[in-house]
C-alpha cells in the first residue's frame, strides 16, 4: 500500500488540475491520494470524480493556515463536515485575508524595483479562489525578475522578507478545536520545516496533543533531514500522535516533492481514519 496524504492542485498552488493530479498518483502507484489544498474543498468533488473512474482512493482534506506565537503553521484536516459552518467561515476569512493583502505586496515589489500588476498575478492563479504568494511569485518568474518560485521567495516573498505581509491567521489550538468540532483530524503538516522548530517546541505540540487532542504530525516531509524525522517519531511516540509521511506535492510548482516521494504507514494510516469523528482526544 502506498499512501500519500499531503498534496496541492490548481485549486490552490499546485499546478495540476485535480484530475490530472489524481492521474498522476495512479501513474506514480499510489493506492491512497489525500488531497489538501491551501484552506478550500473546491478540488474535492473532481478529484472524487477521477479517483472513483480510476480506481484510487481518496481522502477528502485541506491544510489550513493558521499560527502560533506569530510563526506561521500549516494544519492538515482529514475526514471534516465540508459544509460545517464555522469551518466554512474560518476558511473563507483565511482566503479574503490572503487576497486582501495583494496591493500592498505589490506596492512593496514596486518599490524594490521588481514591480509585477494584479493582472500579472491574476494570470497565475489558476483555479484558485485566494490568490497567495506562490502565484505571486509566479508572476515575478513570468516577468523575467527572478527564474523560479525559490528565488521569489528566497529574495522578497518569505516570511520577514522585503515584499512579505502579515495576513490573518488564527491560533493553531482553535483551529485544532475547530476540525474536531467538524469531525475530522487534525495533523500537523511539516511542524519542523521552515523554523518551526525554535517556536513549536517539543512541548508545546505535546500540549497540543493533551490539551486540544492534536491527532497526528507530519513526519516524513521534504523540509525535514533524517536525524529531524527521527527525533520527531520519538516525540509522536512519547505523546500518541499518529505519524504521517507525504510528498506535499505541487505539479511542477516545487522540486523534489514528487508524489509519493514520501509516504505513510498503513497501520498509521488506519488508526489516523479510525479517529474521524472520535470529537478529538481519546476519552
Ligand atoms: P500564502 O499562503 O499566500 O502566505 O503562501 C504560503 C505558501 O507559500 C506556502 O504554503 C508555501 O507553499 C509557499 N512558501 C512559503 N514560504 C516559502 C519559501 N520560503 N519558499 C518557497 N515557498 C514558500
Ligand atoms: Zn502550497
Ligand atoms: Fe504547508
Ligand atoms: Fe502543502
Amino acid at each position: 500500500m502506498k499512501i500519500d496524504l499531503h498534496t496541492h492542485s490548481n485549486v490552490s498552488d499546485g499546478t495540476q488540475t485535480p484530475t490530472e493530479l489524481v492521474e498522476a498518483a495512479v501513474a506514480a502507484g499510489l493506492d491512497v491520494l489525500g488531497l489538501t489544498d491551501h484552506d478550500t474543498f473546491d478540488g474535492i468533488a473532481e478529484a472524487e470524480r477521477a479517483a472513483d473512474r480510476l480506481g484510487i482512493h481518496l481522502v477528502a482534506g485541506v491544510e489550513m493556515s493558521c499560527r502560533y506565537r506569530g510563526q506561521s503553521v500549516h494544519l492538515l484536516a482529514y475526514g471534516v463536515d465540508q459544509h460545517h459552518g464555522g469551518l466554512r467561515d474560518e476558511l473563507q476569512r483565511i482566503r479574503a485575508g490572503r487576497t486582501g493583502r495583494l496591493p500592498a505586496v505589490l506596492a512593496k515589489l514596486a518599490e524594490l524595483g521588481v514591480p509585477v500588476t494584479r493582472e500579472q498575478v491574476l494570470a497565475q492563479v489558476g483555479d484558485s479562489p485566494s490568490v497567495g504568494r506562490p502565484h505571486i511569485a509566479d508572476a515575478l518568474v513570468a516577468a523575467g525578475h527572478v527564474t523560479d518560485r525559490t528565488e521569489a521567495f528566497d529574495r522578497f516573498l518569505a516570511d520577514g522578507g522585503p515584499a512579505h505581509v502579515e495576513r490573518y491567521a488564527a491560533g493553531v489550538a482553535q483551529t485544532i478545536d475547530l476540525v474536531h468540532g467538524a469531525g475530522g483530524v487534525a495533523v500537523l503538516a511539516h511542524p519542523w520545516g521552515r523554523g518551526r522548530r525554535e517556536v513549536l517546541t517539543a512541548d508545546v505540540i505535546a500540549g497540543l496533543a493533551h490539551e486540544h487532542g492534536l491527532d497526528g504530525i507530519e513526519v516524513d516531509h521534504q523540509d525535514h533531514d533524517q536525524h529531524t524525522r527521527e527525533l520527531l517519531r520519538v516525540l509522536a511516540g512519547d505523546n500518541g500522535l499518529v505519524i504521517t509521511g507525504s510528498s506535499d506535492h505541487h505539479g511542477l510548482g516545487k522540486v523534489d516533492h514528487d508524489l509519493g516521494c514520501n509516504t505513510t504507514d498503513q497501520g498509521q494510516f488506519s488508526a489516523l481514519m479510525s479517529r474521524i469523528g472520535s470529537g478529538g482526544p481519546a476519552a
